[in-house]
C-alpha cells in the first residue's frame, strides 16, 4: 500500500536502529530547476521493494535531521495498481499528481530467474517502463529517473565498462530479455528528450544487498540467496551449498548507499545520460568472498560446498565509477563487511516477515 512522508521541520519518526554508515553533503549545483521546493512530490514506484524501503529510510533519516525541502514524498507498491496496465498508471498519476519521479518498480530476479523466465522480464519491464514514461511525459513530470543495472552492458567488452557503452553488443544471454527492456529506458530518455524535452534520466547500479531484500532461495540475487541458506544450513546442520565455482566477480552496493545516491542524483545530476552509481573497482568481491563474508556474519560452523553443475553466469560486470567519483570525490561507501552484517541481522531478526 501507499506510504507518504509529509516532511517538515517538526518531521520526527522512530526509525531503524541501525545508523547510516556514509553521508552525501548536498550541493545546489544543478540550479533552481533541479532544487525541491515544499510543493513538490516525489513519487518513487517500487516503493516496496529493496531500493525503495532503503530510500524511504534514507529519506526519514534526511527530514529527522531537518535538511529536507519540506517535499513529499509517496511510496507504492504494486498493491496501489499494476504499472503493466496503463490505466491503472494512469490512475496512480491523476491520484498523487508527482512533480518527480523514481521509477524503481520491475521485475526484478537473480541469474536463475532471469535465465528461466526471459519472455516475462522483457515483455514486463517493457510495458512497465512505456507506462511509466508516457505518464510523466502526459502529466509534465519535471524530472524522472529510471533504473538500469550494470548487467545489462555487453557480454563482450572491454573493462571497466562505462556509461558510453551500454548499447555497444549482445549482453550476456543468462538475462537477455531483461537486459534488452532495461536498455530501452535509455533509448526512449533521449527520445523523449528530443522529441517533447522531457527531462527523464537514468541511474545505473551494480549488485545491490540490504534489508527488505527478496530472499526467495530460487529467485533471488545472489546475496539474500546465500543469506537465506546459511540460515537453513545453520538451523538444519546441513552443508551451505553455493551455487557455480564462487570465481565470478561483482561490485556490491549496500542498499542505503545507494539510497543516499539516488537523493543526490534528483537533487544534481543534469543530464540525460545514464550515471553508473558504482563501489570503485578496488572493492570487487569474488561469489566465494561474499559466502565467507556470510559465513562469518551469521557465525556459520558448517560445512561449505559449491555445486558447480549451476551456472556461473557472466564472469564479470566491473563498472567504472569515474563519473560519480567526478561528482562526489570523497563519498564513503559503507564497507562491505559492516553492510553485510546488517543485512544478516536484518534477515534473522525479521525471518518470519522477510519476503522469502
Ligand atoms: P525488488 O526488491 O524486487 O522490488 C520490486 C518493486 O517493484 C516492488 O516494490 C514491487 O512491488 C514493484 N513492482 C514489481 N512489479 C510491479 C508492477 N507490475 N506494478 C507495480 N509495482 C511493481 O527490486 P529492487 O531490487 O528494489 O530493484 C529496484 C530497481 O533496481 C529495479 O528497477 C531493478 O531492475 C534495479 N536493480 C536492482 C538490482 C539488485 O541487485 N536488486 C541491481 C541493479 C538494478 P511489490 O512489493 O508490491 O511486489
Ligand atoms: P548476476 O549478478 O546478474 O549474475 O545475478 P546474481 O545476483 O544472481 O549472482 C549470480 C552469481 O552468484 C553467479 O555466479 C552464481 O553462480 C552465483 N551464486 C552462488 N550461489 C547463488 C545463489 O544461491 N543464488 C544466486 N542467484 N546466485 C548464486
Amino acid at each position: 500500500m501507499t506510504s507518504s512522508i509529509e516532511i517538515d521541520k517538526e518531521f520526527k519518526m522512530v526509525s531503524e536502529t541501525a545508523p547510516v554508515h556514509a553521508q552525501v553533503t548536498m550541493t545546489q549545483d544543478g540550479g533552481a530547476d533541479t532544487a525541491l521546493t515544499d510543493s513538490d512530490v516525489v513519487m518513487v514506484t517500487g516503493g516496496s521493494g529493496l531500493i525503495g524501503k532503503a530510500l524511504e529510510w534514507v529519506v526519514q533519516e534526511q527530514a529527522r535531521k531537518g535538511t529536507s525541502a519540506g517535499e513529499k514524498w509517496v511510496f507504492l507498491s504494486s498493491k496501489d495498481g499494476d504499472l503493466v496496465d496503463r490505466a491503472a498508471t494512469e490512475a496512480i498519476f491523476v491520484k498523487h499528481r508527482p512533480t518527480h519521479v523514481i521509477h524503481l518498480a520491475a521485475k526484478v530476479g537473480g541469474l536463475f530467474a532471469n535465465m528461466r523466465q526471459k519472455v516475462d522480464f522483457y515483455r514486463q519491464n517493457v510495458l512497465l517502463n512505456d507506462n511509466v514514461m508516457e505518464c510523466c511525459h502526459k502529466f509534465k513530470v519535471k524530472k524522472l529517473i529510471s533504473c538500469l543495472s550494470t548487467c545489462i552492458f555487453p557480454d563482450k567488452t572491454s573493462y571497466p565498462i562505462d556509461e558510453t557503452m551500454i548499447h555497444n553488443g549482445a549482453p550476456h544471454m543468462s538475462n537477455y530479455g531483461y537486459s534488452y527492456a532495461k536498455r530501452m529506458i535509455d533509448v526512449m530518455n533521449v527520445c523523449y528528450r528530443d522529441d517533447y524535452g522531457c527531462n527523464f534520466t537514468s541511474i545505473v547500479p551494480t549488485n545491490i544487498y540490504g534489508p527488505h531484500d527478496n530472499f526467495k532461495l530460487e529467485d533471488s540475487h545472489v546475496i539474500p540467496g546465500l543469506i537465506h541458506k546459511c540460515y537453513i544450513a545453520k538451523q538444519e546442520g546441513t552443508p551451505f551449498v553455493i551455487w557455480g565455482s564462487g570465481t565470478p566477480l561483482r561490485q556490491f552496493i549496500y542498499s542505503r548507499d545507494l539510497a543516499e545516491l539516488i537523493v543526490w542524483t534528483l537533487q544534481n545530476y543534469e543530464s540525460t545520460e545514464p550515471i553508473i552509481l558504482s563501489v570503485d573497482e578496488a572493492a570487487e568481491l569474488s561469489i566465494k568472498q561474499v559466502a565467507e563474508s556470510i559465513v562469518k556474519a551469521m557465525d556459520f560452523q558448517g560445512e561449505v560446498v559449491y555445486d558447480t553443475s549451476k551456472s556461473d553466469g557472466q564472469h564479470k560486470k566491473t563498472a567504472s565509477n569515474k563519473k560519480l567519483r567526478s561528482f562526489l570525490p570523497d563519498y564513503e561507501f559503507t564497507s562491505f563487511e559492516e553492510g553485510i552484517q546488517v543485512a544478516c541481522d536484518w534477515f534473522v531478526e525479521n525471518y518470519d516477515n522477510a519476503r522469502k
